[in-house]
């Protein structure tokens, strides 16, 4: 088991990627926490996981919610050893659309959370002999779209961010990794409510994001969740001991591709 007895937070765990690195890591032997502020969902995951696993309540966008977080976890386990950062919000809106109330929320939750995430678990996972931190970031971070800039920007200060700490702890002298991780289009509740309302609208939005990923010719899909989970598995363990400050993208060559 490539995790046995290892800590480890997970972020936005109710939603379709976050559940699916929380099942793998459970599967992995880690006593995983699953972290959303969709309350229910997130304990009935860590329900579902059994004894090693537990729910938590946390809105990523707020301080308050990250250092109580950071006590209760220090509290019972005294350390942490893996920290996924997965929650976040998507939406669209084009330069001419959106509000500042708009970019901000997308700064806050997809961007800021990250900074606030780190300072708050820095101790604990210092306290770790073995620490990993894996981002998920997007294919967006790494090729901007007119349709979403609160949402690029906001994945790419995510981006410069993994790579800051990276170099910071290492630096340091400090065992703490720190990568991250870019979906293509996965098939999550987040991307099937972009897909449209009717089921002809829905199926060709379908085929287009396929087309969109090189490996979705070959495959006739896009990313799984599943996918995900496991580029986020090999960085938060010893497979990647000697990789920190990378971006891993997992989208079947659509960040590659003309
Ligand atoms: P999802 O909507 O299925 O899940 C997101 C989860 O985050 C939900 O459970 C939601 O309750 C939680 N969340 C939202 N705001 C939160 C907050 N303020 N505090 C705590 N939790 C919060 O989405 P997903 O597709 O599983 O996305 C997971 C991550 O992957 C996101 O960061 C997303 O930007 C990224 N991503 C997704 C895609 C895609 O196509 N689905 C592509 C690239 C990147």
């Amino acid at each position: 088991m490539k995790l046995d007895g290892r800590v480890a937070l997970v972020t936005g765990a109710a939603g379709g990627i976050g559940a699916a690195v929380a099942r793998l890591f459970a599967g992995e032997g880690a006593h995983v926490i699953c972290a959303d502020v969709d309350r229910d969902r997130a304990f009935a995951l860590a329900g579902e996981l059994g004894e090693e696993a537990h729910g938590a309540l946390l809105d990523v966008a707020a301080r308050g919610d990250w250092d109580r977080l950071a006590e209760a976890i220090g509290e019972r386990h005294g350390r942490l050893d893996v920290l996924v950062n997965n929650a976040g919000i998507s939406g669209m809106g084009d330069v001419d659309s959106i509000d500042t109330a708009f970019w901000e929320r997308f700064q806050r939750i997809n961007g800021d959370s990250i900074f606030h995430s780190v300072q708050a678990l820095a101790p604990l996972l210092r306290a770790s002999d073995h620490a990993a931190i894996v981002n998920v970031g997007s294919l967006l971070a790494l090729r901007p779209n007119a349709a979403l800039p609160a949402y690029c920007a906001a994945k790419a200060s995510l981006r410069a961010q993994t790579k800051a700490y990276a170099l910071h702890f290492a630096e340091r002298g400090e065992y703490i990794r720190v990568n991250a991780v870019h979906p293509g289009s996965t098939l999550t509740p987040m991307m099937e409510a972009n897909l449209g309302n009717t089921g002809e609208e829905r199926e060709a939005n379908y085929a287009r994001r396929v087309a969109l990923h090189p490996l979705g010719a070959a495959t006739g899909r896009i990313v799984l969740p599943e996918d995900v989970a496991k580029a986020v598995l090999f960085l938060s363990c010893e497979d990647s001991a000697f990789v920190t400050g990378i971006d891993l993208p997992v989208d079947g060559g659509a960040s590659i591709a003309n």
